[in-house]
């Protein structure tokens, strides 16, 4: 098929596969294999040369993995993808790849809490700092961007405050800067695509609704093909690669320079590669994508609108209600709706959020997001518990906040299940 022509729905269930040209087999069979036998020694040079190519060994490249990747690539609208064996390895595997010693990367700071520590804590170790900026004001961006930094990264629905950022005015700041504009889309497929508005790179954690059932961790990059890296200071784009005898990605591989590269040099060296089992099943995941995050946001819109009228209930954050902050970018931005995740904040604070997690029964008390079935946590003891109290505060999560992920069930039963629990507290 000629993926470009068609709508997201139809590229969901078969963008990047044709039936097996061996077996004839018509969903994508699982290549479980570690290596490849190679035609003879000249395209094994080759393909080694980065001069042609193919299979070579499932660290860099798997048939199965591979019509994942396109698949996103074209949900997405970008050149190329790159999947990786978790979200988290597709963040750090994406910032590492064009960043060197010494740079700097801006961020929002409504973040997931695992992205958090890893820009706060784990990057300074390897030489790359991260300062946050307030990812409701793109101001607060300008005003922070140094000579050093190299990109701006903000998440299109920030977990777990669900702030959408001004994608147009953040991606103008970042290519008048001459500077990459970053969007983990985790919590956003499906609702947004990033690249629309701007972004140049776009990352998720497929574990959540790519995936969609709970079942399987993945991770994944994509390419918008966009960003000018000779224009800014990127040495690991555009300088020649002496580990591929000196090859220089944008001149070989003009505007997916920074997705061959990440996957080439990166992913060779470091190695978070998905497993091709994982990728079949983020794969079947993908083909109810528009069909599970309609029902997703339709199940999040009544729930938050039944808890927004419950006399035990101080607040409710949820992007489809008109009290939201980012309410208006939210019709802006979110143009398959609204999303599956409500925030609470509980009257009487930390101790009622605790006893709500534990009163459902419906809902699973667990850390994660983007499964049918609906779950539940408290992210100021989980979560975003090793975030200082004031960084805590400005991601969003206050004490007496309970996060909700709406699954796909009757909503009626949600309802009750929460009506329910909130009596017993
Ligand atoms: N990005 C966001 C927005 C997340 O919510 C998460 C996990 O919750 C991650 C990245 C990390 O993904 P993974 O758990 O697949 O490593």
């Amino acid at each position: 098929m000629t993926d470009k022509t068609y709508r997201q729905a139809t590229l969901c269930v078969h963008a990047g596969a044709t039936p097996d040209p061996v077996t004839r087999a018509r969903t994508v069979p699982i290549y479980q294999t570690a290596a490849y036998v190679f035609k003879d020694s000249r395209q094994a040079k080759n393909l080694f040369a980065l001069k042609e190519t193919g299979n070579i060994y499932t660290r860099l490249n798997n048939p199965t993995t591979a019509v994942f990747e396109e698949r996103v690539a074209a949900i997405e609208g970008g050149v190329g993808s790159l999947a990786t064996a978790s979200g988290m390895a597709a963040i750090s595997t994406a910032i590492l790849s064009f960043t060197a010693l010494g740079d700097e990367i801006l961020s929002g700071d409504k973040l997931y809490g695992g992205t958090h520590e890893l820009f706060s804590q784990t990057f300074p170790k390897l030489g790359r700092t991260v300062s946050f900026a307030d990812a409701n004001d793109p101001s607060a961006f300008e005003n922070k961007i140094t000579e050093k930094t190299r990109g701006i990264f903000v998440e299109s629905i920030g977990n777990p405050g669900l702030d959408i950022p001004d994608f147009d005015r953040l991606s103008q700041i970042a290519h008048e800067n001459r500077i990459p504009f970053i969007v983990d889309n985790t919590v956003g497929v499906g609702l947004t695509r990033p690249i629309d508005f701007g972004a140049d790179i776009v990352v998720h954690s497929a574990t959540k609704y790519i995936g969609g059932h709970g079942n399987s961790m993945g991770g994944v990059i994509t390419d918008a093909g966009t960003f000018d890296w000779d224009s800014g200071t990127f040495p690991e784009i555009t300088e020649p690669d002496e580990s591929y005898g000196g090859i220089c990605y944008p001149k070989q591989f003009g505007n997916a320079a920074f997705i061959v590269k990440a996957r080439a040099q990166f992913m060779r060296d470091m190695g978070p590669c998905i497993s091709p089992f994982n990728s079949f099943m983020l794969l079947t995941g993908l083909e109810t994508l528009p069909l599970r995050i309609r029902k997703h946001s339709e199940n999040a819109q009544i729930v938050a609108e039944f808890l927004t009228d419950h006399p035990k209930i101080e607040w409710v954050s949820y992007p489809g209600l008109s009290s939201h902050p980012s309410h208006d970018r939210a019709k802006r931005y979110l143009t398959g709706g609204f999303g599956p995740i409500v925030g609470v904040g509980m009257k009487g604070g930390m101790k009622p959020a605790s006893r709500l997690t534990e009163e459902v029964k419906l809902f699973s008390h667990l850390a994660n997001i983007g499964d049918t079935r609906s779950l539940i946590v408290h992210p100021a003891s989980t979560t975003h518990a090793q975030l200082p109290e004031t960084e805590r505060e400005a991601a969003g999560v206050r004490d007496n906040f309970v996060r909700l992920a709406i699954g796909i069930e009757d909503p009626d039963d949600l309802i009750e299940d929460l009506s329910e629990a909130l009596k017993r507290i």
